[in-house]
């Protein structure tokens, strides 16, 4: 998969994303490769963009930024080997510790509508259904989709194989939406969140879940290449798996342009380290008390 070619267009961004501000005077983080880095990128053959930071908001992004000719390169289709029989497991605790928040946030009731984007296999819509929503979802990759209906028994015409950008729905129909590791990998996030805003009817959740832009990880990264007077940096993956685009702050959200929602609750998970596991007990709280987990989960409350 690394070694297939692609070929890119390269936009150059000049407004944040999410903010809105302007990209001139951003601060500059570094170089990334369209492919794994190691400890010595210098020695590397490859095309760098150059990675930017939001000094508004925080996001962090690359520019120019890299966007394929043929976007199936980056959907791109997992091989069959990658499917494994206990994917197709339903696992009675799935989503459950985000139903249990969701229950705190808006009171569950039946009959509820909720969207799943990027639904994969329909785990989430299979958990939900159980609680008495009805559940829909959206899915862009052909096997996955294919596979949510034949091994998990979604119902077609809950599911829609299509991209954020290309569904639509009527406005205030659903009560819950959620975004799992989704927003990273989308060229226009802000605009998708602001559709997604749309279908949600007003008091509505969204739940977002994205890499963070204050990852420790990345941080220790970052100042391992700064020491070897290196301009290379780890964030972001924007031309290569897994493909990721962006990373974002709280403030990312609470500066959003043309915002029509607060931030119910957020937390930061911290996930894996990187680092050598013997050091987990001193890293992992460490992360876990100054926020800088790799994974920001934000819940949105429409107003
Ligand atoms: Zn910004």
């Amino acid at each position: 998969m690394e070694e297939k070619k692609m070929n890119y267009i390269f936009n150059t961004i000049e407004y944040c994303n999410m903010c809105g501000s302007e990209t001139k005077g951003h601060k500059i983080l570094g170089k990334r490769l369209n492919r794994s880095q190691g400890k010595h990128p210098e020695n590397k053959i490859g095309i760098t963009v150059t990675i930017c930071k939001c000094t508004n908001c925080g996001l962090v992004y690359s520019n120019p930024q890299p966007v394929p000719v043929n976007i199936q390169d980056h959907y791109g289709t997992p091989p069959e080997s990658y499917w494994k029989s206990d994917y197709f497991k339903f696992d009675e605790n799935y989503f459950k510790n985000e139903i249990e928040r969701l229950n705190k946030l808006i009171f569950i009731r039946k009959g509820m509508n909720s969207l799943d984007i990027g639904a994969g296999l329909g785990k989430q819509m299979i958990a939900l259904s159980s609680i008495g929503f009805n559940a829909y979802g959206i899915e862009p990759s052909v096997p996955f989709y294919d596979r949510a209906i034949s091994e998990m028994n979604i119902e077609a015409d809950r599911l829609k194989l299509a991209t954020v950008e290309e569904v639509e729905y009527s406005e205030n129909f659903f009560d819950f939406i959620s975004f799992g590791v989704v927003l990273e990998h989308l060229y226009d996030p802000s605009t998708a969140i602001n559709r997604a805003m749309r279908w949600l009817k007003p008091g509505g959740i969204i739940h977002i879940e994205v890499p963070s832009s204050d990852w420790l990880v990345n941080k220790l990264i970052n100042l391992y290449y700064t020491f070897k007077f290196s301009d290379y940096v780890g964030n972001l993956s924007p031309m290569h798996i897994p493909f990721h685009l962006y990373e974002f702050s709280l403030k990312s959200f609470e500066l959003h342009e043309k915002k029509n929602y607060e931030i119910a609750f957020y937390e930061y998970y911290v996930c894996k380290t990187f680092l050598p596991s013997y050091l987990d007990f001193l890293v992992k709280p460490l992360m876990k008390r100054t926020n800088t987990g790799m994974q920001l989960c934000v819940w949105l409350r429409k107003i």
